[in-house]
């Protein structure tokens, strides 16, 4: 089978390999749709650790092939998306609740092989089940979506409230979506690009701001008369947490979602944080949310089309990856 491999540092290339086999609790699903991600371009230039070599693409859906021993709950011919992340279950932060925390967490498309590829091996209790006429390239949207609905628990929002989210990429456009359905009155998007925040008022925000042309900070204040309720910040660089505290009212909450290249330090006022009570609510990963997005995008609850800007094919992957984003691409899908 073909699969797209990260062999070092800033080399990915697609290869022949041989076909994974389904071993004890495990499924082997064949591919159907896969999102490119931007921890996977993170990862190319060796911003995130991972395996290597290793095939990339941890979010994914596709049909089950095989079934290995001691699987019970699949007979083969399911269509399933999968949790990538594989916690060890008996850690300290395992035993309290917290499974993103894990110390020794295995990610499927980053420390092991993932859905690049024609076929990909899975442990069972990954796997949750969509249904059989769903369109497969809504069905890769569950993994970043799982991650955006813990983002949401921990932001609190509740009816009536302003929420702010800087980013236009897929993350805060599926944001948008999720602050609406959890009842926000105000929705203010924050994006450089036009057609991001087209896309985001078509989407439901109820603002959308470019953040180089005006003063971003006093625009949110303006229309939420004294700062947002809820900041949530989706574009990980230095200006955005910066601007985003700004953004917050006091009292307010402020979800730390993006992520910086380890190692960044960004200067903050923790005066300013301390005597307005901004609550910093890092988000990571997906505890416990993958079967609530598999809900989600089988309920059909999600504009996600709009979010697909491009479809390519494997020997595409690698070219993609290792160059920045096209101005007004969202999501990238590959379809093996
Ligand atoms: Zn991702
Ligand atoms: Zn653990």
């Amino acid at each position: 089978m073909k699969a797209v491999r990260l062999e070092s540092i800033g080399s990915m290339t697609m290869r022949n390999v041989e076909n994974p086999v389904a071993r004890p609790g495990e499924l082997l699903v064949r591919v159907l749709a896969a999102g490119i991600c931007g921890s996977d371009r993170h990862m190319y230039k060796g911003e995130y650790p991972t395996a290597r070599p290793v095939t990339l693409g941890h979010e994914f859906c596709g049909i089950v092939e095989d079934v290995g021993d001691d699987v019970t709950g699949f007979a083969g011919g399911e269509l399933v998306t999968v949790d990538p992340n594989i916690a060890c279950g008996r850690c300290y932060a395992c035993t309290r609740g917290r499974p993103n925390l894990c110390e020794g967490l295995i990610a499927i498309g980053v420390t092991r092989d993932g859905g690049f590829a024609d076929y990909v091996a899975v442990p069972c209790a990954q796997a949750f089940t969509l249904p059989a006429d769903l369109n497969p390239v809504h069905g890769a949207f569950c993994e970043p979506l799982a991650c955006c609905l813990h983002a949401i628990d921990k932001a609190g929002i509740h009816p009536g409230d302003s929420v702010a989210i800087l980013g236009g990429g897929v993350i805060g456009l599926l944001m948008v979506q999720l602050a609406r359905l959890a009842g926000a009155s105000e929705v203010i998007l924050l994006t450089r690009q036009l057609t991001r925040r087209q896309t985001a008022l078509h989407l439901g925000a109820t603002h959308a701001f470019d953040p180089t042309a005006s003063d971003a900070v006093a625009a949110v204040r303006d229309v939420t008369h004294g700062g947002a309720d809820v900041v949530i910040e989706c574009a990980g660089v230095p200006e955005t947490m910066q601007t985003g505290l700004r953004m917050a009212r006091r009292g307010g909450t402020f979800v730390l979602f993006g992520v910086t290249p380890a190692g960044v330090e960004v200067p903050v006022l923790p005066f300013d944080l301390l005597v307005n009570e901004i609550d910093i609510r890092p988000a990571y990963l997906n505890p416990f949310t993958h079967s609530r997005a598999a809900a989600m995008v089988a309920s059909g609850a999600l504009e996600l089309d709009l979010l697909v800007t491009r479809t390519i094919g494997l020997e595409e992957v690698a070219g993609v990856v290792g160059s920045a984003p096209l101005p007004g691409e969202i999501k990238v899908i590959v379809r093996p």
